[in-house]
């Protein structure tokens, strides 16, 4: 941690500065120069960060050397993570295609859905059983029944299951049928939630708050690993933004940053991203090619009846294109789908 000293700082400040230093255990090395004096603090910086150290007379700026993500950091960790989900692979060059409704609706149209997102390609299958919508009024999802279904589709053919728990309570019943829990972009800093997700020990994907910075977004995949679970992957769906003409903002610059800062893979969902099927497949291919380990994309075989984010759901056969043209980029930037 460096403190960086006001420029009227008063040789009694910068004594009181030292000495305090001295109290919580820490070195401290002062520097004084023509226009600034800064104080140089080697110690736990953890400790250090709790301290209002900016209450303290004479400190103008305090600025940290590590950064407080420290399991998520790849300083902590300098070779990218895999996370496995069931027997499929994410990061490190192995690309999770994720696919499915935006909910689970009917076993039937489950079933029917899982067999042509596998024919097509996808490795792990998705759909929500609760669903965290706007308005109590929507419809919110089939619950554990829902769960059932899933979990039944995805053994039918061969795919892991990810899944939203939108509650705490809720986090072992959902975890007795996911391959992996799924905390939504409106609980990405639900602390209680990631908590028992960290506790639970699945595999977790856990989206971008609408509003967050990627240090936000990091904070929360520390909360996750800080529990001991170290099988996070993150996915970014889009940021809020004031132009209409897309439902968010696919904040793919985000994706390169988190790359160079963090391990944990990254996954990039154009459907939420975008709300337009018609952006998807370019929107999943940019992300690919800024880095990102895998696209999350929701396929429904009968969009005008599908009970939640119809309007941005992609075809089966539409979803096998945008996957048949992954493989090619994939081999372009030395990647592969993972299990395929
Ligand atoms: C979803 O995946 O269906 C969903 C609700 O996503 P998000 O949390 O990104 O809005
Ligand atoms: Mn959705």
């Amino acid at each position: 941690m460096i403190l960086i000293l006001k420029p009227d700082v008063t040789e009694e400040q910068i004594s009181h500065v030292l000495e305090k230093m001295e109290q919580l255990g820490l070195q401290a090395h002062l520097s004084r120069g023509t226009h600034r004096t800064i104080v140089g603090v080697i110690g736990d910086e953890d400790q250090l960060r709790s301290e209002p150290l900016l209450a303290i007379p004479g400190v103008k700026q305090v600025v940290p050397v590590m950064p407080a993500y420290k399991l998520a950091s790849l300083d902590a960790h300098p070779k990218s993570s895999v996370v496995k989900v069931g027997n499929v692979e994410i990061g490190d060059g192995k690309l999770g295609m994720i696919a499915g409704p935006c909910a689970v609706e009917s076993a039937e149209r489950m079933n029917h859905i899982a067999e042509q997102i596998r024919q097509a390609g996808a490795n792990l299958l998705r759909g929500g059983a609760y669903k965290p919508r706007t308005s109590p009024y929507s419809f919110q999802g089939l619950g554990e029944e829902g769960l059932k279904v899933l979990r039944d589709a995805g053994q039918a053919h061969d795919l892991p299951v990810v899944t939203e728990v939108t509650d705490p309570r809720l986090v072992e019943t959902v975890a007795k049928y996911a391959d992996m829990l799924q905390v939504g972009a409106r609980n990405m800093q639900n602390f209680v939630l990631l908590t028992e997700v960290g506790r639970s020990g699945k595999p977790v994907l856990l989206k971008r708050g609408m509003s967050a910075t990627v240090e936000d977004w990091l904070m929360s995949a520390e909360y996750i690993l800080s529990q001991g679970n170290p099988n996070v992957v993150l996915c970014e769906r889009g940021i809020k933004s004031y132009d209409r003409s897309t439902r968010n903002l696919l904040d793919l610059a985000a994706v390169a940053v988190v790359k160079r800062l963090s391990h944990l893979p990254v996954i990039v969902d154009p459907s939420h991203a975008t709300g337009r099927p018609d952006l998807i497949p370019d929107c999943a291919f940019a992300g690919v090619a800024v880095g990102a380990d895998g696209i999350h994309i929701e396929v429904h075989d009968c969009p005008e009846e599908a009970k939640s984010d119809g309007p941005q759901a992609l075809l089966p056969h539409e979803y096998a294109e945008v996957v048949q043209r992954m493989r090619s980029l994939a081999e372009l930037m030395g990647k592969t789908i993972s299990n395929s």
